[in-house]
């Protein structure tokens, strides 16, 4: 069955790192390995100069009927002025809220020929493979009340306010998160850790219920607790402990952050988005991108990391298609291109060969059968 996707390469360097995508699932298409169609359209800025808005209704649509929807990155100080509704992060804010994206995936792997620019020792980071799974819709980045109040002033004469942010998780969210990350640890290592604060938080308490209902589920997938803090700590002490870390959005942001740079580079790191599975089909919406943003500093230049791309479209092949095999075998291309000394500028190290955007493209497609 030919599977529908949708390419929005958006700004700046978008537009250079997604050719490489489109390159390679040409080949793939060619070779027989896949049969996608694929259809490109605007998003960001460039939507919002040729159509009016960040993302348009027409753009929408295809969104929501694609079987994953692969985008680039938005963004330039030429559209930093306009209204916030016309920005262009509004677009992909848009896709994240119409298609009921909840669920963010950050992996961090860590190539061996990069094991050495990590700030941790080599030995800790070589090798290391995991994901971290947070939810992206809740909690206290969401729940009400969330005010800012004047007091009054004190008997010194001092102003005083009071800032409330609210956490606030109802079980169905917990149970549809805790249920990606099992999903996801199926196709991995069959171990998910669920990271929350039960010690102190009733939501961690409620949290830590539901996660553990849900682990009861998945039988062949090896279930741990930890807390929040303590994983922050393990997480630079021996982060090859882990494989899935799941938990909310607020420690997930934090924690997804922390071990995506065990790693090094931005032009490395992929990530994704899913939403809820179709009742009819059991597909999820999903939207695949690279963590970075647009970098109009190199924009234009053909000078761009396309790997983190390439490693998100990789997850697009896993996570949205099940085609696991050929989502390792892309990631492996990815690993013999860097061990053969190939290097963008950002993550160029002495004695490697500096290579274009299309450059490193090519070699990893040069690299993905043998
Ligand atoms: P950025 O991620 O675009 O760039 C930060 C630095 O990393 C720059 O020096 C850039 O050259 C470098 N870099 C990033 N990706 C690279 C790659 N693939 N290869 C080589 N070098 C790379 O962040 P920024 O400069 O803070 O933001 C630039 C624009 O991107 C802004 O308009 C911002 O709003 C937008 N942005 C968009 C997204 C997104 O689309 N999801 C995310 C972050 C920032």
């Amino acid at each position: 069955m030919t599977e529908k996707l949708l390419l929005l390469p958006g700004d700046g360097i978008g537009v250079e790192i997604m050719a490489e995508v489109e390159k390679l699932i040409v080949h793939l298409n060619k070779t027989g390995k896949t049969d996608f169609s694929f259809e490109s359209r605007l998003v960001g800025g460039a939507a919002y100069d040729a159509e009016g808005a960040p993302v348009s209704d027409e753009t929408m649509e295809v969104a929501m009927d694609a079987d994953a929807v692969i985008f680039g990155a938005v963004g330039g100080a030429q559209w930093e002025n306009i209204g916030y509704e016309n920005r262009p992060e509004a677009g992909l804010l848009r896709l994240r809220k119409d298609m009921k994206l909840f669920a963010n995936l950050r992996p961090a792997i860590c190539y061996p020929a990069l094991a050495d620019a990590s700030s941790l020792k080599l030995e800790l980071v070589e090798g290391l493979d995991i994901l971290i799974v947070r939810e992206l819709t809740g909690g206290v980045y969401f729940g009400e009340p969330k005010t800012i109040t004047e007091l009054g002033t004190t008997e010194n004469g001092e102003n005083q306010k009071r800032a409330i942010d609210t956490q606030v998780y109802e079980t169905y969210e917990i149970d549809r998160i805790c249920r990606v990350a099992f999903d996801m640890a199926r196709t991995r290592g069959k171990l998910v850790h669920s990271a929350d604060k039960r010690n102190v938080m009733k939501s961690g308490v409620l949290w830590d219920e539901v996660a553990h209902e849900v682990a009861a589920d998945f039988p062949d997938v090896k279930f741990e607790h930890i807390l929040a803090d303590n994983c922050a700590m393990q997480l630079v002490r021996n982060p090859k402990q882990f494989d899935v870390i799941v938990t909310d959005n607020l420690f997930g942001d934090i924690l997804s952050d922390a071990a995506a740079m065990l790693t090094g580079s931005l032009g490395m790191l992929p990530s994704a988005s899913l939403g809820a599975p179709d009742p009819v089909t059991g597909k999820r919406k999903a939207l695949y991108e690279p963590v970075h943003g647009s970098a109009p500093d190199i924009a234009g230049k053909g000078i761009a990391n396309p790997i983190a791309m390439i490693a998100s479209f990789a997850m697009a092949l896993r996570y949205s298609f099940n085609m696991v095999e050929l989502a390792d075998q892309i990631e492996g291309a990815i690993a013999k291109t860097l061990d053969a000394g190939l290097r963008s500028g950002d993550i160029m190290q002495a004695g490697c060969t500096a290579v274009s955007t299309s450059e490193m493209g090519d070699a990893i497609i040069a690299r993905l059968e043998g």
